[in-house]
């Protein structure tokens, strides 16, 4: 297969694409992919392309007809060569996007390049029409503009940005090379930037023993306005962030986050993927309940070796761990479903709010879950093993041979590390819904650190359990089960007018706090009607906030599990943090 990308008009984002295939019979299959790694959801590429046209090689038109949505087939009746034709509307620009515009063109080929099914083990010749003053960041080697994939899995894993405001520098870690490109307005404080990416890469490296490709590329897109997404690949990650005036400074620390996140990657989803992604299959969903691992062991991980490296202290450790407790509280669908079955479904929901206490996030359970863990292991362990080593040998027995990871390859490791499987664990909190506050407060006391909660700041949202944002209008967007607001019929989207009778002006808060003691009526416009319900008498607070702090005078079981946690057995040297 070969693709050529020429940017006439870019104003118009749309990219001509000329796509050569060989044809064998006398009617070939054209797909589009439906949905890209990294986002385990349908995005069906193909409502983005426009002008289809097939060509023999020497310009005669070829009939062709749509069997599916993303699927076309071409009459190649006695011909060998031909070229699809077509437009693609670029116009997105996130970690995951293609985007066109006059200053650059940034390409995921798994948006926008058409396969034919039957080929997709062959070469892959790219050929770039763009500017002359625009510099290619690919990792894959560009020369004169044109680059070869092994076959179409390489090709869509690899995306690249064409631009004349490319920056870029390098950093190397045990004989690989790590790229550092960055795309938008940015002044980069390389330093600072090389400094920190040695050491967390270092780490990674260290606890897996090495880095599974020769060369790895970080592209950043940095935008001028509030963003903050990465997208994984084998040899590379795009990550978008801005404001451009925040990322080294507000938003640097969410940049290595996320930089260490996809880092991680390179082994737990690029090398180590559920077997049900083995191989990605673009035309349809690839359902899956590993996400909790996929997606939830790399969030745990990603700021774990921030902490692991000293890039992160321990109180900026803990706030990331604070918002995942958090966020596990605040969301009430962990009553309903379990990890398991939320990574199912994010083919249905997964990447948006979606219906109330529905889904849990495979991030933020997985996460949790991931810690916990770890914690087992440690104990099982005597503090010598943790998860790095389950996942140091499911990368040495599965990814690395090219062999998917199931649910029983995962805790066979385990059992093989810690010598339990925990089959209890898996049945009761990763695929059931059981509480496990009380578990998580038993790990974090092993190794010396306290889950402390108190009712949140804002007096609504604690004491009555709405959630409400007031800007022109003072709407609730989040209701606590069984709350004082609920028990009262209160409803998402009310839009709070008045309290006992007084207007509230932007100032909800303010007069919560005033009539604490005795709130008796709210008034509302729900469906633009105008109604005042009664708010019952509970004495109890709803939301509340969640944070770690060290135990006060850690005994010596809890310094011990500590440091194994902090370093397991590959880790090396011991640390004092948790004496201080
Ligand atoms: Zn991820």
């Amino acid at each position: 297969m070969h693709y050529q990308f020429s940017v006439k008009s870019p104003q118009q984002q749309f990219i001509q694409i000329k796509a050569t295939f060989k044809a064998k019979e006398d009617v070939t299959i054209l797909e589009f992919p439906t949905w890209r790694p990294g986002r385990y959801q349908t995005a069906d590429f193909a409502k983005k392309v426009k002008h289809f046209q097939v060509f023999e090689k020497d310009g005669k038109r070829l009939d062709f007809i749509k069997i599916s949505k993303s699927t076309w087939e071409i009459d190649t009746n006695g011909v060998k060569d031909f070229v699809v034709d077509y437009h693609f509307y670029a116009n997105e620009l996130n970690a995951g996007s293609t985007f066109l515009d006059a200053s650059q063109l940034y390409v995921n080929p798994v948006n926008c390049c058409i396969f034919n099914p039957d080929q997709i083990e062959g070469e892959v010749t790219v050929e770039l029409d763009i500017p002359s003053e625009w510099d290619v960041a690919n990792s894959l080697e560009t020369k004169n503009n044109k680059f070869t994939a092994q076959n179409y899995d390489e090709l869509v894993d690899s995306p690249f940005i064409c631009s004349s405001q490319l920056q870029h520098a390098f950093y190397e870690v045990k004989g690989t090379k790590f790229n550092l490109w960055f795309n938008g307005i940015i002044k980069p404080d390389w330093d600072m930037l090389i400094s920190d990416f040695v050491k967390f890469t270092d780490k990674q490296i260290e606890k897996f023993l090495e880095f599974p490709t020769k060369e790895y590329h970080f592209f950043f897109q940095i935008l001028p306005y509030k963003a903050y997404h990465g997208v994984e690949h084998k040899n590379c990650t795009v990550i978008t962030l801005g404001p451009s005036y925040a990322v080294f400074s507000e938003l640097y620390k969410e940049l290595l986050g996320v930089s260490s996140h996809e880092l991680y990657h390179t082994w737990n989803v690029k090398s180590i993927r559920p077997i049900e992604m083995m191989p990605y299959d673009f035309t349809q969903e690839n359902f899956s309940e590993l996400g909790y691992i996929a997606e939830g062991i790399t969030t745990y991980m990603g700021d774990l070796m921030l902490y692991k490296a000293g890039v992160f202290n321990l109180d900026q450790y803990l706030n990331e761990m604070n918002s995942q407790l958090q966020r596990h509280f605040d969301n009430f669908g962990r009553f309903n479903y379990s990890v398991a079955e939320s990574s199912w479904d994010t083919w249905l929901d997964g990447y948006e709010l979606g219906a109330p206490g529905r889904k849990v996030s495979i991030y933020t359970e997985g996460c949790l879950i991931a810690f916990i863990m770890d914690v087992l292991i440690l104990k099982a362990t005597k503090n010598k093993k943790g998860l790095d080593d389950v996942m140091r040998s499911l990368y040495f027995n599965f990814g690395k041979r090219g062999v998917g990871v199931s649910e029983s390859d995962y805790k066979d490791a385990i059992k093989n590390v810690a010598g339990d499987s925990f089959d209890w664990f898996f049945e009761e909190y990763i695929h059931g819904t059981k509480a496990y506050a009380a578990l998580l407060v038993d790990c974090f006391e092993t190794i010396g650190l306290e889950m402390n909660h108190e009712p949140v700041k804002d007096p609504v949202a604690a004491w009555l359990g709405a959630k409400v944002i007031q800007d022109n209008k003072t709407k609730v967007v989040a209701i606590y089960p069984g709350s004082a607001y609920d028990l009262a019929g209160g409803m998402l989207n009310d839009e709070i007018l008045a309290i006992n009778g007084v207007k509230v002006n932007a100032d909800l808060h303010r007069w919560v706090d005033y009539f604490l003691e005795d709130i008796k009526a709210f008034t509302v416009e729900r469906n633009g009607q105008v109604l005042t319900f009664t708010i019952p008498v509970t004495n109890r607070p709803f939301y509340q906030r969640y944070w770690l702090t060290t135990v006060e005078k850690p005994d010596k079981n809890q310094v011990n599990a500590f440091d194994g946690w902090r370093n397991t057995e590959l880790g090396g040297r011991g640390t004092k943090e948790l004496h201080v």
